[in-house]
């Protein structure tokens, strides 16, 4: 028996294993025989430290190639891997290391590398089956505690394929990675479809405008979340020429402004592919490489993925099941429960519709809905609104406690205006119930590593806005 996501990754590295797999930012190369060397040498440092299949290992380090050694090899000898955010403090980290109780947890990633030298080298892996468990994602939560998404080798190794076929990836491409390691987009997304074209990737440990712009004229595809863009379009080096070698503009992990999409292709003739996926899914859906990509959307569910809208209604929470779809939180069979229906569908949370040709449309998190008077607000449909004004940059809409109606709308916006009169033209489109009553002008939003707006810092920050209404 095989090894299945450690294996199908493997076997697809290129022949010629002189080829670089890593180009470092100072130029220098990590060849794909490094790569291999060091899994076996850390796989076989992870055997003599006591590390059995199905245990957990866990990393929180900055991004590095070393890390990304740590994972497969924990893939190879049957282990679990288990990425921290380098961000967590202590306190955080504690919660999850007694909650996952992984055998080894790594916070030198190079040292780690190095001390493995010592180790016999593991070269052979460990059997391992769709159903058994490859990785544990726990998820940002904003509220409560933290989950922990449980990844089988199926659920990845099925993604890592439909997404490889579906973005048209060749041995020839040049992966721009400037995302985060410790997060589904950097480590499985773009990791998986590096590893299995054989391909480099251009290896940054973050983003940066100058090491992007100058990464960019050797890549061919890259992916990032919003901000990445949205900060590309404020740098007049970003230009035609600039992103001329690139295919494919990727987005996700958050919502991509049409603004932004529409920038883009001004400035690069290039239609940015947003697709939209989490933590207990990997990728759901995707606009599509060949075909119209159109701003908004995140585009069609990927092969596989049955998704449909929950709630009876056209716009509602978003349910889905397919391969890639995790199967439990770790030791959490209640919340478990919780999120799936009967007949097996995940409750995604996050709220949109699919429109007659099957695009999907995403208008926000449940949690973030707007209960006004007793109508329903969608911040998103707010957001487009106050987006197309003159001076507005972006927008978040809340819903803030007020005497009459409950909650209220608002909007913090990052640009500026006349609040009167911009309340007044949202007037003009939208109803009354929907129209924010106080628009707050900001010079930035509270985002989280992977660019999100973090909509509960907002609601706390502005939960006495309505107060003397
Ligand atoms: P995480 O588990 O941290 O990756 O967060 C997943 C959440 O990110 C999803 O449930 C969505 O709310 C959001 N998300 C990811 N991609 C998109 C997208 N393209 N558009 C809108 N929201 C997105």
């Amino acid at each position: 028996m095989s090894n299945l996501l450690h294996d199908l990754l493997v076997d697809a590295f290129p022949a010629d294993k002189a080829k670089p797999c890593f180009v470092m930012k100072d130029g220098g190369d990590v060849t794909y025989a490094d790569l291999l060397r060091g899994i076996s040498s850390v796989s076989g440092q992870l055997l003599a430290e006591g590390v059995t299949p199905g245990d957990r290992v866990a990393l929180q380090a900055e991004k590095s190639v070393e890390g990304v050694m740590l994972y497969l090899a924990a893939l190879r000898i049957g282990a679990v891997f288990l990425p921290l955010n380098s961000a967590y403090t202590p306190s955080e980290v504690a919660y999850f290391l007694a909650d996952a109780e992984p055998r080894v947890f790594v916070t030198d990633p190079k040292a780690y590398v190095a001390r493995s030298r010592g180790a016999a080298p593991v070269t052979v892996a460990v059997p391992r089956g769709p159903n058994d468990l490859a990785s544990i994602i726990y998820t940002s939560g904003t509220t409560g505690r933290s989950k922990g998404a449980m990844l089988s080798h199926g659920n990845l190794a099925s993604n890592a394929v439909a997404l490889h076929k579906a973005w048209g990836f060749t041995p020839d491409d040049v992966l721009l990675h400037a995302l985060p390691v410790f997060h589904v987009h950097g480590l499985f997304v773009a990791l998986h479809c590096a590893f299995l074209s054989g391909c480099t990737m251009m290896w940054l440990p973050k983003f940066a405008d100058a090491e992007v712009l100058s990464a960019l004229k050797r890549s061919t595809v890259m992916m990032g979340v919003p901000t990445f863009y949205t900060r590309l379009l404020a740098n007049e080096g970003f230009t035609r020429e600039a992103a001329h070698n690139v295919r494919l503009f990727i987005s996700g992990s958050a919502p991509l402004l049409p603004t932004t999409f529409e920038a883009f292709e001004q400035r690069t003739g290039q239609r940015i592919l947003e697709r939209y996926g989490m933590s207990e899914a990997v990728i759901i859906t995707s606009n599509p490489l060949e075909g119209e990509r159109i701003a908004g959307s995140v585009g069609y569910p990927l092969p596989g993925v049955e998704l449909r809208i929950g709630g009876g209604e056209e716009t509602g929470v978003i349910e889905i099941k397919g391969p890639s779809v995790f199967s439990a939180y770790w030791r959490m069979p209640e919340k478990t429960r919780e999120e799936f229906t009967p007949d097996g569908f995940f409750i995604t949370g996050d709220v949109g519709r699919q429109d007659a040709d099957g695009r999907v449309w995403i208008s926000g998190r449940a949690k973030d809905l707007i209960i006004s008077g007793g109508y329903n607000v969608y911040p998103k449909e707010i957001e487009l609104a106050l987006d197309e004004m003159a001076g507005v940059v972006e927008s978040a809409v809340i819903g803030l406690p007020h005497r009459d109606f409950g909650e209220a709308v608002a909007a913090v916006v990052i640009g500026e205006g006349d609040e009167a009169a911009m309340i007044a033209a949202c007037r003009e489109k939208l109803a009354a119930f929907k129209t924010p009553k106080r628009i707050v002008f900001v010079e930035d939003l509270p985002r989280n590593a992977m660019g999100k707006v973090q909509k509960n810092v907002l609601r706390e920050r502005y939960a006495g806005l309505f107060d003397d209404r």
